[in-house]
């Protein structure tokens, strides 16, 4: 991850800048009053000369709090400044950090100070790895990682409470033809339409999740299997409506659906996943666009078949 990087996943990005001759209480108001860690020195032509932080504040609060009102920026301020670049990686940056010992380093981009990160960047850097680590690139929605760990949580509070879950896959059909038509870009916005789709219709708390090319799983929680098939067929009508303006012509397309409910007879998360895809195999072989729903029990003699619309 570089510099720039952490700066666009940041809340705040202005820059504290004081003059050297600026009272020491004045910087201190500024400081507590926009919650800044650390300032920037600059002198008259804007160029930076020094940096005063938080622990620079209060090192002359418990030694000298008599002198606070006679003290400037310049008296306190650490004048060997050592910067960084937004094209530096960021675990360099803060390698420079522990090095050195300072907590805060300012960013300057062609010799203009634009920012000042500090060791609490760690936590944005943190958040942001942990989402990355979570998330499908593409299309935002939870990887298979992210999507099995959810399932697991689910498939356990099932079996604690007896609280209900159902699941569906699904898998576009004829993609191949889609990308071979229109190109591959072309199909990567197809997957995010998808996404889009899923987010708009979907209830809050049900999640879904890309398990790797254009196969997509959905675990509705505390829904059963009649439930978990109405839903699918609103996302099986929207996705039809998907129309592209591409350069080759308009692209639409429609994908099959395997739905199933969670039943004590499943060993473990896997199985549930194993058996709905087992029913989106009958629905593509069935003629595709649509969806196969049906209890694990009662697999062989009742299959809930929502034909095509
Ligand atoms: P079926 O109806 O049987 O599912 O046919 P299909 O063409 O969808 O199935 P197949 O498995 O033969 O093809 C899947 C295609 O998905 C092939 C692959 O190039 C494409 N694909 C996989 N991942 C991505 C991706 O991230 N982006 C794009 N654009 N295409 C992808
Ligand atoms: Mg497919
Ligand atoms: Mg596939």
């Amino acid at each position: 991850m570089y510099v720039h990087e952490l700066l666009e996943q940041r809340q705040k990005t202005e820059v504290n800048k004081v003059a050297p001759d600026c009272p020491i209480l004045d910087l201190a108001s500024q400081m507590s009053s926009h919650g800044f860690g650390a300032s920037a020195v600059v002198d008259a032509d804007g160029k930076l000369v020094g940096i005063v932080t938080e622990r620079d504040l209060v090192r002359l609060m418990s030694r000298s709090p008599e002198k606070m009102s006679s003290f400037t920026v310049s008296d306190i301020m650490s004048r060997n400044v050592v910067t960084s670049d937004p094209d530096d990686e960021v675990s360099d940056a803060m390698n420079r950090m522990s090095e050195i010992g300072v907590r805060h380093l300012p960013v300057v981009e062609n010799g203009e100070l634009i920012a000042i990160i500090s060791i609490r960047d760690f936590q944005v850097i943190c958040d942001h790895l942990g989402k990355l680590a979570k998330t499908d690139s593409l299309t935002g929605l939870a990887n298979r990682r992210e999507f099995m760990k959810l399932l697991e949580a689910e498939f356990s509070r099932f079996n604690r409470f007896d609280s209900p879950f159902s699941v569906a896959m699904l898998d576009i059909d004829f993609f191949k033809n889609i990308n071979d038509e229109h190109g591959h870009n072309a199909g990567d916005t197809i997957l995010v339409r998808f996404a889009d789709i899923f987010r708009t219709q979907l209830r809050a708390y049900d999640v879904a999740g890309r398990l790797g090319g254009e196969e997509f799983a959905i675990l509705f929680p505390n829904t059963n299997l009649e439930g978990a098939v109405t839903a699918c067929e609103h996302l099986r009508e929207a996705i039809k409506k998907i129309a592209l303006f591409a350069d080759t012509g308009l692209i639409s397309c429609t994908a099959s659906f395997g739905v199933t409910m969670v039943v004590p007879e499943f060993a473990k998360p896997e199985c549930i996943l194993k058996f709905s895809d087992e029913l989106l195999y009958q629905a593509k072989e069935q003629g595709r666009d649509r969806i196969i729903g049906a209890s694990y029990q009662e697999h062989a003699a009742q299959v809930l078949n929502v034909a095509n619309g």
